[in-house]
């Protein structure tokens, strides 16, 4: 009893403290001391999952995965509007309303490039966040919602129930961010920022959503019971005042060519703003009034949307400036006289690679079309002119970086620096070995780890381990407590497991699930080092191309010598046992039944190693009934107390989200 008051004790503390940090944005706790709470949080909620609700915030927010997402039925469809892309059309629209008989005032607001998603708050409580899906059915992201800061968690003085609709969006300066950082860690970089938003917000982990820097801007009112409201701009101005952050620019008009000045000065304005709007929605404003116009199967006849048309403009290229990405990879950049595009000073665009560069037959003196689109960066799209007496711009022999000689890689567009020690290359190792999925040293990310390696701290990883707190003190807002916390975090991935090592060596085509097999195979990073070609290519699903790059990393000058001081400084080195995550934390498991390939052993075993409970007995408490063929008895009671059941491959693919999964 002693235990359940002190978990409730703290589940009130830390609610206290997460309303403090999301909702008003006035922490009183530092990340560290708010993260120790909820780590006492959830290794009392491993000890007795029968304390869990649906209200602890290890339902809600941070760390627990969401393995896999629930439907949600929208009990008012989440329409999609007609596209227009001229304003002609926008004056036509005006004139099938008003053949309705209909004297219309409208409302028209910036459309942001996000993610449609649905909000619902229960006596001003969030209850429930859900994707648009097809409109009609979609996803529960409740948790990563939960995770975004600018989403209220309460609304203090909401009516019995509320849902509104809103678009998910990144800020440009966000996306920028999040782009640099998946191009050190080598990883695929997100198209724009709607794609990245919807990328973010669709995480099992919430905490990698809350991370993101993502916002929220809602545009409509769903459903309300408890008020009347009878048209558009009062929802929205209601809205506001309960403290939901709403587009930011919405007017109300009479006249349709005062709608279309709207139009027109809102996309005077749009490339100045942090974040991305891709048109200008004209709604009916009045309820009753939209009713009367109803929807055709499509859309609603009371709404359109207009498309601003992506912008392009000439230049002349003065100059390709060559970079090294912190792959290693060469990228060109074009510049050129200064052009006004979509409302921002533009003089450099992308020029992919070297094939775009031959393709388009580009060189220094063309006149170069420059498009603005969806895309935060402009592009060079065409060569309009050829400089006379100008040739084709050749990319360079050596890496601008440290001179090494550059290659071409036979399955790739992209040119290449050879040099292990390049700089560029060496931060972008550095980064990746203190990754999460690595040796997750926390608050080493990218801008620090630049630091480090441009101050010549540090040159590869086993230096991490001989930092002193002196040189931290000298970088960027690095006051004592932070120093402290990240000299913390580097002792602690000492005792990173022997797979995460591995993966964080970085060797070409080694991957998480690689390195895993191999740590279980060998056990020992000595007994890795020894093993012959025969051996790791025995290994299931490894091909040739991966012993082999595991062999010459093994062979490469330097490895030794790395992993050497890396035993030095106390690293382990040691394969210990299973790994095991909490993606069923606080679940509780019946297995019933002959499953197709697991025995009722292994599945029970899988469970505990991902966090949950295997029960004998269907109760009330049980979270899932895992049924193979002839389940009797429990799988009747299951469907009796309605309890979800699973069969293997459901089972399985709730692994695939980041469990552990069965050997082979
Ligand atoms: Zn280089």
């Amino acid at each position: 009893m002693e235990l359940r008051r002190e978990y409730e004790e703290l589940k009130k503390k830390i609610e206290y403290h997460s309303h403090l940090y999301y909702d008003l944005d006035a922490p009183e706790l530092d990340d560290f001391e708010f993260d120790a709470l909820t780590r006492k949080l959830k290794e009392i909620e491993a000890q007795h999952p029968e304390f869990v609700t649906e209200t602890s915030f290890t339902q809600h927010v941070g760390g627990t995965a969401s393995s896999r997402f629930e439907k949600v039925e929208h009990a008012v469809k989440m329409e999609s509007l007609q596209d227009v892309f001229s304003l002609e059309e926008v004056r036509e629209f005006d004139r099938r309303v008003r053949d309705e008989g209909i004297r219309p005032q409208y409302v028209v607001e910036a459309k942001i490039d996000g993610l449609s998603i649905s909000l619902e708050y229960e006596n001003g409580v969030f209850v429930r966040g859900s994707t648009r899906g097809d409109g009609l059915v979609g996803e529960d992201v409740t948790r990563n919602l939960a995770a975004i800061r600018d989403i209220p968690k309460t609304l203090p003085g909401a009516p019995e129930f509320l849902e509104v609709r809103g678009e998910v969006y990144m800020p440009r300066d966000a996306f920028i961010h999040l782009c640099e950082e998946q191009e050190v860690l080598g990883q695929k970089t997100f198209k724009n920022p709607r794609n990245a938003a919807a990328g973010s917000l669709r995480q099992k982990d919430s905490s990698v959503t809350a991370a993101r820097g993502l916002s929220l801007f809602v545009f409509n009112l769903q459903q309300i019971r408890g008020r009347a409201i009878t048209c558009h701009k009062d929802s929205l101005d209601y809205i506001a005042a309960l403290g939901l952050p709403v587009s930011p620019r919405y007017r109300r008009f009479e006249n349709i060519e005062d709608v279309i000045r709207e139009i027109e000065d809102i996309g005077s304005v749009r490339g100045t703003l942090p974040y991305d709007i891709d048109g200008a929605v004209v709604k009916v404003d009045d309820f009753s009034q939209r009713q009367a116009l109803g929807s055709t199967a499509k859309f609603p006849r009371w709404a359109v949307a207009f498309k601003y048309p992506p912008e392009e403009k000439e230049s002349v290229l003065l100059d390709v400036d060559v970079s090294v990405g912190r792959t290693g990879v060469l990228t060109p950049t074009a510049v050129f006289d200064p052009i006004l595009l979509a409302g921002t000073t533009v003089s450099r665009a992308i020029l992919h690679n070297e094939d775009f560069i031959r393709q388009l037959g580009v060189g220094l003196g063309d006149t170069i079309r420059v498009r603005k689109a969806g895309d935060i960066i402009p592009e060079v799209v065409s060569v309009t002119k050829h400089a006379e007496g100008g040739h084709v711009f050749k990319m360079p022999d050596a890496c601008p970086s440290c001179g090494a000689p550059v290659t071409r890689l036979e399955e790739e567009a992209a040119l290449r620096c050879t040099n292990p020690e390049c700089p560029a290359q060496a931060l972008r190792n550095l980064v990746h070995f203190a990754s999460r999925g690595a040796m997750d040293i926390d608050g080493m990310g990218p801008a620090v780890v630049r630091q480090l390696v441009e101050k010549g701290f540090v040159h590869n990883a086993a230096d991490v381990y001989s930092l002193e707190k002196s040189q931290l003190l000298k970088l960027d807002k690095f006051k004592q407590k932070a120093a402290g916390n990240l000299l913390n975090a580097i002792e602690a991935s000492k005792g990173a497991n022997l797979d995460r090592l591995i993966f964080g060596l970085g060797i070409r085509n080694i991957g998480a699930k690689a390195a895993l097999s191999l740590a279980e195979r060998f056990r020992t990073m000595d007994a890795l080092m020894a093993a012959g070609e025969d051996e790791i290519s025995g290994i299931e699903g490894f091909g040739g191309i991966m012993a082999e790059s595991l062999l010459d990393f093994f062979a490469k000058e330097g490895t030794k010598d790395l992993l050497e001081r890396l035993r030095q400084a106390g690293v382990n080195m040691i394969f210990r046992g299973e790994e095991k995550t909490n993606i069923f934390l606080g679940k509780i498991f019946v297995v019933t039944g002959t499953l197709p390939s697991l025995s009722r052993a292994e599945a029970e075993e899988l469970i505990v190693r991902n966090g949950g409970r295997a029960s004998s007995s269907v109760s009330k408490k049980t979270s899932y009934v895992l049924a193979g063929e002839a389940a009797g008895s429990k799988l009747t009671k299951a469907q009796e107390l309605g309890t979800p059941i699973l069969d293997e491959a459901g089972f399985l693919r709730m692994l695939e989200e980041g469990g552990v999964q069965p050997e082979k």
